[in-house]
């Protein structure tokens, strides 16, 4: 098997069916030096876009194909590759245009490097504290992360992240990673996704290897696991992590972990293994409130050399709210129709490039949609959202899809009253003014508010 179907298997796990097929299948991969890769797209938007959301997923299956840090390039498919492959009704604005093709050279110029240290360590030195947005949704997470880089194995062990996709996890632990690795270039670092993590258990246990595999683990300095939730059930590699655990806590050594979910609420994961993750410093990342939204893209045009007017910014930032990753696409495919089209960028423009994500907003916040959502999650009927019983597990569900429609649809009071079942605006009142004060103090509510929240924003 070549190199790039055997990537492209290892890929093919680590995306759902359809974001497979749109993003990755339609690349085509080559060799170019010994540690070189060019990816081919077949246009440009999917370039851009490839090379914007899923570079750290590419550079992982490369460096653990070849075993060596790989640099990757990017360059369109000449056009008779593209024909076969490129779906034209998918992006309509992706036409092959001589002036959108230039740009975009002159943009990929600069190989996406990642250099040899880094490589090794699994880090991207482009996730750094620099370019990392503070806010009031990351304050903590983000004082604590420069806390354990500036003191490592020393302050909160470990340190604990979680919160929702797309909220910045990622790159503030590969954050941590550069910081340290800058500080001490022979530091012993690891960036490793549970996921790979769960593959290396699997491997070792067939090449009968552990004792290189448990003698690399326990001699790091610094281990970042992320998404640790993907341990869930997998017995045999909770039992090497908790091994892997207690030697590195024991000999000084940092781990961070990060997890959609905090520890108490994973699933699947040993009991003995949850008490250790929370022994140290457990922090959530909130998504992003709307002036550090404004700030993301802000920074992000700017980095990008565009200026991005203010009440473009706004208006971006209302319309996406769920997380920076949706952001940072709203924001690319802005760039794009404004590059294709030769426009200045303006709201009207950003309605016209942005319509798909938008009418799709509109239709999944509908307030039916909202208690259908929070009634299955609960497990109770839909009926129940406008029936007038008050059995707390029917009336504290109601009250949170009430909160969840005033804070994501711009109904009025009274009119979400009238849509659940005829009550009085006060009803509705007190209920959204209870729910925001019962998930502030109630870490479980709280978090399940958010798994609505992005469920319906998703
Ligand atoms: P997660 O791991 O929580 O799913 P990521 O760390 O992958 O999220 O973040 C998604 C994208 O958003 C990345 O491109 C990341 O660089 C960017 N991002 C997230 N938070 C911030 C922030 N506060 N400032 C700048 N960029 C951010
Ligand atoms: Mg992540």
């Amino acid at each position: 098997m070549d190199f790039w179907q055997s990537c492209l298997k290892r890929l093919e796990s680590e995306f759902s069916p359809q974001l497979f097929k749109t993003w990755i299948a339609p690349l085509r991969a080559e060799l170019l030096a010994e540690n070189t890769v060019c990816i081919f797209a077949p246009n440009s938007f999917k370039l851009q876009w490839v090379k914007n959301q899923y570079i750290t997923h590419l550079q992982a299956a490369f460096d653990e194909f070849f075993k060596c840090p790989i640099t990757i390039d990017f360059a369109l498919s000449s056009r008779e590759n593209a024909a076969s492959s490129d779906n034209k009704k998918q992006e309509p604005h992706a036409e092959d245009k001589e002036s959108v093709r230039n740009n975009l050279n002159r943009l990929d110029s600069k190989p996406a490097a990642v250099s040899k240290n880094n490589g090794v360590a699994g880090l991207n030195p482009k996730l750094d504290f620099e370019n990392f947005v503070a806010g009031k949704a990351n304050q903590l997470a983000r004082a604590a992360a420069i806390q354990v880089a500036d003191n490592p194995g020393k302050s909160y062990n470990p340190l604990f992240l979680y919160g929702g996709v797309g909220l910045g996890k990622t790159h503030l632990i590969h954050a941590i990673g550069n910081k340290i690795l800058q500080k001490n270039p022979k530091a012993h670092i690891r960036y490793i996704h549970a996921e790979r993590y769960v593959s290396d258990v699997v491997k070792a246990y067939q090449r009968k290897a552990f004792d290189a595999f448990k003698h690399y683990y326990h001699s790091l300095d610094l281990l970042l696991i992320d998404d640790i939730q993907f341990f869930s059930e997998k017995s045999r590699t909770q039992e090497e992590f908790f091994y892997a655990f207690e030697a590195l806590v024991g000999t000084g050594s940092q781990i961070i972990i990060t997890s959609d979910t905090y520890p108490k609420e994973l699933i699947g994961i040993e009991e003995r293994l949850k008490s250790r993750f929370s022994s140290g410093l457990t922090v959530a990342i909130e998504p992003p409130e709307l002036e550090m939204r404004v700030a993301i893209l802000v920074r992000k045009s700017a980095q990008e050399g565009i200026e991005l007017p203010e009440n473009a910014a706004f208006f971006i930032a209302k319309n996406v709210r769920s997380n920076v990753r949706e952001l940072e696409g709203a924001l690319q495919k802005v760039f794009v129709y404004a590059r294709f089209h030769q426009q200045a960028i303006d709201v009207d423009m950003i309605k016209l490039a942005l319509k798909d994500l938008l009418s799709v907003r509109n239709a999944q916040t509908s307030v039916e949609n909202i208690q259908k959502t929070v009634a299955d999650f609960y497990k109770i009927k839909t009926s129940d959202m406008y029936s007038k019983r008050r059995k707390s597990s029917i009336a504290l569900p109601r009250q949170i899809a009430m909160y969840l429609t005033k804070e994501l649809t711009q109904k009025s009071l009274p009119e979400i009253g009238e849509l659940f079942g005829g009550r009085d605006h006060t009803t509705v009142l007190y209920a959204t003014r209870k729910i925001n004060a019962s998930r502030q103090k109630d870490q479980g509510l709280n978090h399940e508010l958010h798994v609505l929240e992005q469920m319906l924003k998703a």
